[in-house]
């Protein structure tokens, strides 16, 4: 199984999308850039709606037999470790091993001497292509480096060979990802990485390191965009370079752990990528979940009532609600909107305020963020919840559909 060369990763909070994010990919390909769809959805967000892998399953295959879908699809475990992957094995092509909370943990002194001499090549002047000056790499860097990523590494082989085991080699896609932590991975890091890849046998192909900046849940990126810039390009020569060196996939890419709305940077990842003639695995975030939202309160009537009650909870919940996703949200708890305002509001100044709109005056990015982890809220309501959505679905699926390609896509690809 070999991953295509564009793939989107669409999270859909409530799996009732599956359709209208298949459109958008559609209308990708008949802008002739032809991403693969990837239905991805972690543990953490099945526990929280009280959802399993099944659904996820379900709605993908769902979606490409209702719109004869002839082109590949996956479904992501997304983020899971060795406790979390056994309830998605049978659903899922696809593998997320995340091993960031394993960075700094320690191997054997065996496995580690064994890999160093496997590395101790790449000592003193580390030459990439395509990147004008060499990497100084000392004995002793390369043991810090060792020391910091070995473990991850291998506990991503451990993961990689259990579902091997279950599965078949072959029969799935493996990512190795590292992103959910504070300091990014630097470009001779990320090849150092490879090469720890290599060395354990993981044939992945697609590696998500933890990028310069913040990565925010639906909201754009926040850092230094040149500095981006410089790393990604880095980053791309070294997987090319790491690619015809080492023993991995020639499809290796990079897996963009995007959460969804990195618009600043969607120009300039689809630049560099067409430069070098490269592919991407962009990941998006279960924003799918804010475009329902968006639906109901243009909608108007008891659906606009719903928005406004949902956002009222999550007010009211904002730091039980926050908590799990502290490093990855931004919210100035000051500036948000009382409920009491937001009653007044017609529906489409709820959407205005929350569909990202760069500049639109309207628009509160912490209003955003608040409602997006406030998908719990929805969760409880539970069955009148999908049952509005549903009511609604002309109107909800036309902003899931123009969220993706409009605001996503077309930013990526200049279209
Ligand atoms: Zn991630």
């Amino acid at each position: 199984m070999k991953l295509d060369k564009y793939s989107f990763g669409v999270g859909d909070r409530f799996a009732q999308q599956g359709e209208a994010q298949l459109k958008a990919i559609k209308k990708a390909w008949e802008a002739g850039i032809p991403f693969v769809p990837v239905w991805n959805k972690s543990n953490r967000e099945h526990q929280i709606i009280h959802s399993s892998p099944a659904d996820t399953r379900r709605e993908a295959d769902k979606a490409v037999t209702a719109l004869g879908w002839d082109h590949p699809y996956y479904v992501d475990a997304d983020h899971i470790n060795i406790v979390t992957v056994n309830s998605f094995m049978e659903h899922s092509d696809f593998f997320t091993l995340d091993v960031a909370e394993y960075i700094g943990s320690q191997v054997s002194t065996d496995e580690m001497e064994d890999f160093l001499a496997v590395a101790d090549q790449y000592s003193g002047e580390l030459q990439i292509p395509g990147i004008k000056d060499p990497f100084h790499i000392s004995l002793e860097s390369l043991r810090e480096m060792a020391g910091k990523f070995l473990g991850a590494v291998a506990k991503a082989a451990g993961i990689y060979r259990h579902i091997e085991e279950k599965k078949g080699a072959g029969n799935f896609i493996a990512e190795v990802s590292m992103d959910e932590v504070e300091t990014a991975q630097t470009p001779v890091e990320l090849f150092f990485i490879l090469l720890m890849i290599s060395h354990y046998h993981i044939p992945a192909q697609t590696i998500a390191p933890k990028f310069t900046g913040r990565f925010n849940k639906g909201v754009d990126y926040v850092g230094d965009v040149e500095q981006f810039r410089l790393e990604f390009e880095q980053d791309l020569l070294v997987i090319d370079f790491a690619v015809k060196t080492f023993d991995l996939p020639d499809n290796l890419k990079l897996s963009i752990h995007s959460g969804s709305d990195k618009f600043t940077i969607y120009p300039i990842m689809g630049e560099l990528i067409r430069k070098y003639g490269k592919g991407i695995h962009v990941k998006t975030a279960g924003t799918t979940w804010l475009e329902e939202l968006i639906g109901l309160a243009l909608a108007g009537g008891d659906a606009l009532e719903m928005a406004k009650t949902i956002y009222s909870k999550a007010y009211c919940r904002q730091e039980e609600l926050c908590r799990p996703y502290e490093t990855v949200i931004d919210i100035d708890p000051d500036t948000l909107p009382l409920p009491t305002e937001v009653d007044q509001w017609d529906g489409e100044k709820f959407a205005a305020t929350l569909r990202h709109v760069p500049g639109h005056p309207d628009y509160h990015a912490g209003f955003r963020q608040l409602i997006h982890v406030g998908y719990k809220v929805a969760a409880e309501m539970g069955d009148s919840f999908l049952a509005m959505v549903q009511e609604h679905s002309d109107i909800v699926a036309e902003q899931v559909m123009t969220n993706i390609y409009d605001r996503h896509i077309k930013r990526l690809f200049k279209i």
